[in-house]
């Protein structure tokens, strides 16, 4: 007897057990790899399953074992590495192994459709497509244009037809129309060519050098370089190196959308296929970006997050850029961190993985220290510009407007009179965080969390930053029918009036995630602003994001005060990783750059830090103050969360779990809790969580799985859902 055991996506953490499909001979069982894709019916539906083994018995009853209902795959779409790394990344952050599975795979594959053939990304026309008469589209002269050049050439690659000027607009409106549908071209064969690069520096050319002398195999270094400092350009070269040995380089971003001016010279460097993977792709494209990089025909893949999962014919080279950066960690479902994946991955293929970042995460600065990885350190900035002056300006008894004292209006002033640009930092998006009610003191709040919401003027709207919810914004206190409502507190918007009137002669650019939600906002902001006219640029987060901006030549952070206190215990990192990143902006390029730092606290120990000490030398005195504390990357943290619609049941199940793992847990593993979430009740939800430390990473997995295991037994009551996250990126 053959028994066929799956990974299915399900919550369940078990593998499930099936009869081969009818029909399937024996040669053809025996000659199945782990991995091929099976279609399988599951509780009343059916699922894509990928196989783990072929076995000759089973637990499950014969009366309840059912028969797969058809083979996918003669032979895995993935490579057995990549399968080694779903089941350590399924291990390691205790999470069900179908659903692990199932990131590997774009969605066509996951829906269980079959594959496109490998090759290029390219279009052809659909049956409609082909029957459409000559003279349709009279109105759009370039959608008729791309189809008379289909009808030429059946197919044809997305790069020709972007030469004949034929952008994605024009395609993705064909699309819609169902004229036209994305294809797979497979008698590609282009040879990449690297464009020479930059002459390096002394510091750089070290850091390439040590790179490279550790050779092809398996390597981790973290590439420490203050901004501005050419780590970009170590990456080109190192890629261009891994093209010429015939392989492929993943190259992983924080956010592509955001920086286009990285990809442009991705592009610009190298004439190879590009292949760009990232969130806002629609699934066609997102298909065959997989499959090229599957099939080898991209040469450079360049992604977010999930990127990490995308097969590759021929890894040659890992990159991580902004390895510090929060979004690497996926902070629902399978809560795995990018960055430490791609770590165990570039280890399972035997290649070299580069981190870079102007401000490392203590994690890998103690990775450094612990000898698993090597240093690489560049100090000073590649072009002249020097780094930046950086004060603290006592904004206490101060007036100030929109949040800017009259000094900084005066500095402002100044650049611009001088014909540069000015960088302001608000990390507050709308227009005002609280709407108040002056007589009465209502505060407008959100009905589903534990939170106020924001007053979003342009679009009058109220709206929850928590959970999305928005509301129209009041004329009138619900609560007394007074119309003296007060905005209070600061955003974005609100500054943006004010430079608006204060400095009308000269343009200000707000930046956040309001105003950019429109594709290629972000890019032709870029272009606005490196055109070098004086301006402000006004933003949150958003703007600290890898971008150059060689003409801004003053930072200001409006409200510093507002990064001081954080009750997590990664609080201090962020804010010297924000604050670096924020500073670094500044004076890129042959102007020599100034920030100001506006607050209440000028004496404040983190700010004094900020002001006195780089942040490599801040970075250490926090990793020893963590080893003191026994905290991340010294200890480890592990975090069981609750989500119910009842606001006592989920502490009841943590402390179920709690009382009865306890007996159990390794030495030095202790469990905190169960304690309310921060913002315990969100999205109409109320969250709880056990928080479960141990001193090093074999207590943790093993009381981790303790945890699991233990949870699993316990009946859930209605609407209670819990999830395991492992090294957790907020705690308290
Ligand atoms: P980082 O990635 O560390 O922020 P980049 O690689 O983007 O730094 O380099 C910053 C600027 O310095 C870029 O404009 C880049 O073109 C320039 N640059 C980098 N390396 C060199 C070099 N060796 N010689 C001259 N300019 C350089
Ligand atoms: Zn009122
Ligand atoms: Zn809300």
């Amino acid at each position: 007897m053959s028994i066929f055991r799956l990974a299915i996506p399900s919550p369940l953490r078990r593998q499930f057990d099936y009869l081969p499909p009818e029909g399937m001979s024996r040669a053809q069982i025996d000659s199945l790899q782990p991995g091929v894709r099976l279609r399988v019916p599951f509780s009343g539906r059916e699922l894509t399953g990928y196989l783990l083994e072929v076995c000759a018995q089973t637990d499950v009853p014969a009366s309840s074992l059912k028969p797969a209902l058809e083979l996918l795959d003669e032979t895995p779409l993935v490579d057995p590495q990549l399968l080694q790394l779903c089941h350590w990344a399924a291990a390691y952050y205790h999470h069900p192994l179908g659903e692990v599975y199932s990131t590997l795979f774009p969605k066509r594959l996951r829906e269980g459709k079959p594959r496109l053939p490998p090759g290029s990304p390219g279009w052809q026309l659909t049956a409609r497509g082909k029957g459409l008469p000559e003279e349709a589209l009279p109105r759009s002269p370039r959608q008729a244009q791309a189809i008379s050049l289909l009808r030429q050439q059946a197919h044809i690659t997305a790069a020709e037809l972007k030469k004949n000027e034929i952008s994605n607009t024009v395609l993705r409106a064909l699309q819609e129309k169902q004229l036209i549908e994305p294809c797979v071209i497979s008698d590609h064969s282009l040879t990449p060519r690297s464009n020479p690069g930059l002459a390096l520096n002394d510091e750089q050319a070290v850091a390439l050098q040590s790179i490279k002398a550790a050779g092809a195999g398996f390597s981790c270094h973290l590439l420490e370089g203050v901004t501005g400092s050419g780590k970009t350009e170590i990456y080109l070269q190192l890629i261009a190196d891994c093209l010429r040995r015939g392989q492929q380089a993943l190259v992983l971003v924080p956010e592509i959308g955001l920086t286009p001016q990285t990809l442009a010279r991705f592009q610009q460097r190298f004439d190879a296929d590009i292949a760009v993977l990232h969130s806002g792709l629609t699934d066609g494209p997102r298909y065959l970006a997989w499959e090229a990089a599957r099939s080898g025909a991209a040469h450079i893949v360049i992604g977010t997050r999930s990127a990490v999962f995308t097969p590759l014919a021929k890894p040659g080279l890992f990159i991580v850029d902004e390895e510090h950066d929060g979004s690497y960690k996926q902070q629902d479902g399978f809560r795995y961190s990018a960055r430490d994946v791609a770590v165990k991955r570039a280890h399972i293929h035997g290649c070299p993985i580069l981190l870079g970042s102007a401000t490392p995460s203590l994690e890998s600065i103690h990775n450094v220290e612990a000898g698993r990885y090597q240093h690489q350190q560049l100090t000073r900035r590649a072009s002249s510009g020097g780094m930046p002056d950086i004060r603290a300006l006592d904004v206490r008894k101060k007036v100030l407007q929109a949040g800017l004292s009259d000094t900084l209006i005066a500095a402002v002033e100044e650049k611009l009179q001088q014909g540069q640009q000015v960088l302001l930092f608000l990390n507050r998006r709308g227009y005002a965080p609280t709407l108040q009610c002056h007589d009465c003191g209502w505060v407008a709040e959100c009905r589903a969390c534990d939170a106020r919401l924001t007053v979003h003027r342009r679009r009058r709207r109220l709206r929850c930053h928590h959970c999305g919810a928005t509301s129209a914004l009041h004329r009138q206190c619900p609560q007394c029918h007074s119309e003296r409502l007060l905005a209070a507190g600061l955003g974005t918007e609100q500054t943006e009036d004010f430079l608006h009137t204060r400095f009308k002669q000269w343009p200000i650019h707000r930046v956040d995630s309001d105003s950019m939600q429109s594709k290629g906002a972000m890019q032709a902001l870029a272009d606005e602003i490196n055109r070098g006219e004086p301006g402000i640029l006004l933003g949150t987060q958003m703007l600290t994001k890898g971008h150059h901006f060689p003409a801004v030549s003053l930072v200001a952070v409006i409200d510093a005060d507002a990064l001081l206190f954080s009750a997590d215990f990664r609080g201090e990192e962020r804010m010297a990783q924000l604050l670096t990143q924020v500073a670094g902006r500044a004076g890129r390029a042959d102007i020599a750059g100034s920030v100001i730092l506006q607050t209440h606290y000028p004496d404040h120990p983190a700010l004094l830090a900020m002001l006195h000490t780089s942040y490599a030398e801040q970075a250490r005195a926090m990793l020893r103050r963590r080893q003191e504390s026994g905290l991340p990357p010294a200890g480890q943290l592990v975090l069981m969360r609750t989500d119910c619609p009842n606001a006592e049941y989920g502490e009841q199940f943590l402390q179920t779990l709690r009382s009865r793992s306890t007996p159990r847990l390794p030495a030095g593993a202790r469990l905190i809790g169960p304690l309310p979430s921060p913002m315990q009740r969100r999205a109409g939800k109320y969250r709880c969580q056990l928080l479960l430390t141990a001193p090093d990473r074999r207590s943790a997995q093993a009381a981790a799985g303790l945890l699991v295991a233990t949870a699993e037994t316990l009946s859930t009551r209605q609407g209670l859902s819990w999830s395991i996250d492992v090294d957790p990126q907020d705690v308290f």
